[in-house]
């Protein structure tokens, strides 16, 4: 955005970071602030792909997805609260790489790997992760995009909608039912080339904010079967696994957007006078200062102990992740509200950092997992608990 990201305050989550983490911290807030932050909002969704392709090739090329492959989540991360902080655009564009490249990382061949991964890193190849569809969302198990088997090929069609990066990608990760009779048991994942004949870019979708998304079509999409990822049936898990570990670093996001929106408020609250003071002798602006600052530390503690429990082994962090994806990424919402709320009358002028922070927060409470999904998740872990610790059924 127009001012240079301050550099990222590692003081509250320290006990969860190693001493490389520290260093990339700075290291990512000093690339943000310098390459990212100057860029211009795009001004239509048509420029917006081209600049998202630019930060592509620049975080590639300064070693910034690197940390996806080596699946430090931590430094994952810290990338994304930098870059949030900096342009909401960079973020996603770093998301993506990541999303649409794990499942490759986690059940793809040898082959596989080394076509898409080295590209995706180096900033030459932009992935994408197409699993939602018109008729399912929240529900994914609904999914009726079907890939049959015809030989030593698969035959895809369907239809993903809401995809991130649909029309600029260089290749799609695509869950597929094999087996449509087998619910969630029956789908797989197969990673297309963007060029592979019978996949079709069907329309853009525009948000409020910079986020190039569209809907995509397989008409009669003929895909080598050595392009599944994992075996026949194991998508659906794939999906989870990937989003399992990656949902800690959306919330991380939300931290970056609402560190940087309590910071233009204070910035605003200190220098602005009314009633001959500056806001920030007044309680009612402190109050809200310090419910922001509680937020935002609560939030930054519940995604780095999931990133943290994630680094150090542990296969599911399921629980953990949802907690900090749907804490964060509310406490951002109201965070940046609050922030517009103290900017007053420029807090709402669509060149104001916050503003562009108010537009690009609200869909982090939608993708990757609903706040709604979340709660389900946490709650349904807490049951089952429950019921093996008391044995009833
Ligand atoms: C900016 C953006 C980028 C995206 N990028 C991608 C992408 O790259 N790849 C991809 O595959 N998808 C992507 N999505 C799609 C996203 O994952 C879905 O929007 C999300 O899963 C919700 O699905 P839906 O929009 O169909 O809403 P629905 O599932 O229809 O939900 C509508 C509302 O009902 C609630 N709801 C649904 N089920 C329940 C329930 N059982 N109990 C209580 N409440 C419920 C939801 O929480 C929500 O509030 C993106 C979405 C957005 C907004």
């Amino acid at each position: 955005m127009s001012e240079p990201a301050a550099a990222l305050d590692t003081s509250s989550v320290r006990a969860f970071l190693d001493e490389r983490h520290l260093d990339q911290a700075q290291q990512i807030a000093e690339f943000a602030g310098r390459s990212i932050a100057p860029l211009p909002e795009p001004p239509d969704d048509a420029a917006c792909r081209i600049q998202a392709r630019q930060i592509m090739a620049g975080l590639g090329a300064a070693g910034w997805f690197d940390p996806i492959i080596a699946q430090d989540f931590r430094a994952c991360c810290l990338i994304r609260e930098a870059l949030a902080a900096a342009s909401p655009l960079a973020d996603a564009v770093f998301a993506l790489q990541a999303l649409g490249s794990t499942p490759v990382a986690l059940a793809g061949s040898r082959e596989l790997r080394e076509r898409w991964l080295p590209a995706m890193t180096s900033g030459q190849a932009m992935a994408a992760f197409a699993m939602s569809e018109p008729e399912a969302g929240s529900d994914v198990a609904a999914m009726t995009t079907t890939a049959r088997r015809h030989g030593d090929d698969y035959v895809l069609n369907g239809t993903k909608t809401l995809i991130s990066n649909a029309g600029i990608a260089d290749f799609y990760t695509v869950f597929a039912s094999t087996d449509p009779s087998k619910g969630s048991r029956g789908i797989s994942c197969f990673v297309v080339a963007a060029d592979q004949p019978g996949l079709r870019f069907v329309r853009p979708l525009v948000l409020s904010a910079p986020h190039p998304l569209g809907e995509i079509a397989f008409e009669d999409c003929r895909v080598p079967a050595s392009c599944r990822l994992g075996q026949d049936g194991e998508g659906f898990k794939l999906g989870m696994a990937t989003l399992d570990r990656l949902r800690a670093t959306v919330a991380a996001a939300a931290c970056g957007m609402a560190g940087r929106a309590l910071r233009e408020a204070t910035g605003h609250a200190i220098a602005r006078k009314q009633f001959g003071k500056p806001l920030a002798d007044f309680q009612l602006i402190q109050e809200k200062l310090a419910r922001m600052a509680i937020d935002l530390t609560a939030a930054r503690l519940l995604v780095y102990r999931a990133a943290m429990e994630r680094d150090r082994g542990a296969e599911r962090v399921t629980m953990e992740a949802a907690m900090a994806k749907a804490f964060a990424t509310e406490a951002a919402q109201r965070i940046i509200d609050d922030a517009v709320q103290i900017l007053g009358g420029q807090g709402v002028l669509a060149e104001h950092p916050v503003d562009r922070l108010y537009r690009a927060v609200r869909a982090l409470r939608i993708y990757e997992g609903t706040t709604e999904i979340q709660h389900l998740i946490i709650a349904g872990q807490l049951i089952k608990r429950a019921k093996e610790e008391s044995g009833h059924d």
